[in-house]
């Protein structure tokens, strides 16, 4: 059993930066917008439901997700980065997440199709909601990766927009695209935990910074070319 968990778990946590094409586990190559020196990020998080999906409230955990991913990279950087972040809701629907226009088995695998819908209602909804935003990271309820990528992906280093679409919204960032699990509630602690690590594993490559040598995961050994952890230390240069 736990040499297959284990690679399921590996294969979950550690599709970070994996465009399909490109290398996994390695940055996006997209526009760095935030750096390991910067002292104030400001980071918005998006959540993204779909019309077919039962759960469309925000998780129950979301403002604690907030709080403690910002805590987590305080204590990561040694207090040398600190967040400013919110969440960035729908004003037409209080409470919930956005709820996609079509259902995700319509996009086809193309999570930046999403990601760039969202992001033109979000343009539509508010005045510049995008204005110095430097790290966006969006949250989709189902798995809406391409197929190989399901359920593999726990997260990728991307959006995987084009900088057109970026600049038409007012987008100058960089940003993540992760999911939830779809076993089970939206709220439980196994999401909550499963969407902090993928948080926090993307945005460190995000930064720039890539895996740590050698933290394979236990009980892994080092056959697993997945690393865990990323952004080790390296803040505040
Ligand atoms: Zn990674």
């Amino acid at each position: 059993m736990a040499r297959t968990f284990c690679i399921a778990i590996a294969l979950l946590l550690c599709a970070a930066g994996a465009v399909v094409g490109e290398d996994s586990c390695s940055s996006s190559g997209s526009t760095v917008a935030v750096a390991p020196t910067d002292s104030v990020v400001e980071v918005r998080l998006v959540f993204v439901s779909f019309p077919d999906y039962a759960q469309q409230n925000l998780p129950t955990w979301a403002d604690s997700l907030k709080n403690e991913f910002n805590a987590f990279i305080q204590s990561m950087s040694h207090g040398k980065q600190r967040f400013n972040i919110s969440i960035l809701t729908d004003p037409a629907n209080s409470g919930k997440a956005w709820v996609a226009n079509s259902n995700y088995i319509n996009y086809s695998g193309q999570y930046g199709k999403l990601n760039r819908e969202v992001m033109f209602r979000i343009k539509d909804a508010y005045s510049n909601p995008f204005s110095g935003v430097e790290e966006l990271i969006i949250y989709h309820y189902r798995c809406a990766f391409p197929s190989a990528g399901c359920p593999g992906w726990g997260g990728v280093a991307t959006l995987n927009i084009t900088n057109a679409a970026a600049d038409s919204v007012g987008f100058s960032g960089t940003g993540s695209t992760c999911r939830l699990l779809e076993s089970g509630s939206i709220n439980s602690a196994a999401n909550k935990k499963y969407v902090f690590f993928n948080t926090g594993h993307e945005y460190g490559h995000n930064i720039t910074i890539n895996h740590s040598p050698n933290t394979f995961s236990p009980p892994c050994s080092s056959e697993d070319p997945n690393p865990y952890y990323v952004n080790m230390g390296l803040y505040g240069a």
